[in-house]
C-alpha cells in the first residue's frame, strides 16, 4: 500500500521534529549519504546530525552502513531513507491509536450514563470505584456526580472514522 509523503512528513516530524524532516527530505531519493556531507548541507553540527539519524534509525526509517576512510582512517556512516519501512510504522502507528480508541470506546459505551465525576474534575470514575469512594472524589472530599458520557462516545467515534478514512 502506497501512503502519502505527507503521512510519512507527519511520522518523521513525531519522531525527530524539523531537523528530522529537512535530512529525510534531503536524502529521500538518494542512497548512501555520507554524514558528513548530511550534516554540511543541513548546516548542523555532527553531534546533533547524528543523533537524529540514530534516532530515525531506531525506528527503521533510515538505513547506514559504515565504512573506513582509507585516507582518514576513520568510520564514516553512509545513510539511506527506507520508504517501505516508514510506510509500514505509518500504518503501525495508526493501527495502534485504533484499537486503543477501540477499547475507550468499548470503556465508554459498556459505562453509558456511569461515570461519575467531582466538581473540580480531579478524577473520574466507574460506578464501581465511585461506590468504593462512598461518592467523595478522593482527591478533593466532594461530591462525585454522574456524569454523561454521550459527547466523549460521539468524540472517539469521529476519531475513529477519521483515522480509517486515513488509511485508504
Ligand atoms: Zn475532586
Amino acid at each position: 500500500m502506497a501512503l502519502s509523503n505527507k503521512k510519512i512528513s507527519g511520522l518523521i516530524t513525531e519522531i525527530g521534529g524539523n531537523e528530522a524532516l529537512s535530512i529525510i527530505d534531503y536524502i529521500k531519493d538518494k542512497k548512501n549519504v555520507s554524514e558528513f556531507i548530511i550534516a554540511d548541507k543541513l548546516k548542523l553540527d555532527m553531534q546533533t546530525t547524528r543523533n537524529l539519524l540514530y534516532n530515525l534509525n531506531s525506528f527503521n526509517v533510515c538505513t547506514y552502513i559504515r565504512k573506513k576512510d582509507r585516507k582518514k582512517g576513520w568510520y564514516i556512516s553512509y545513510w539511506t531513507f527506507d520508504r517501505k519501512r516508514a510506510s509500514d510504522l505509518v500504518s503501525k502507528v495508526r493501527e495502534e491509536k485504533l484499537n486503543k480508541l477501540r477499547e475507550q470506546l468499548k470503556k465508554e459505551e459498556a459505562n453509558k450514563g456511569n461515570f461519575y465525576i467531582c466538581k473540580s474534575a480531579c478524577a473520574r470514575f466507574d460506578f464501581e470505584q465511585a461506590t468504593e469512594f462512598a461518592f467523595k472524589c478522593p482527591e478533593c472530599g466532594s461530591l462525585l456526580n454522574m456524569q454523561d458520557n454521550t459527547k466523549t462516545i460521539e468524540n472517539i467515534k469521529n476519531r475513529i472514522e477519521e483515522l480509517g478514512k486515513e488509511g485508504k
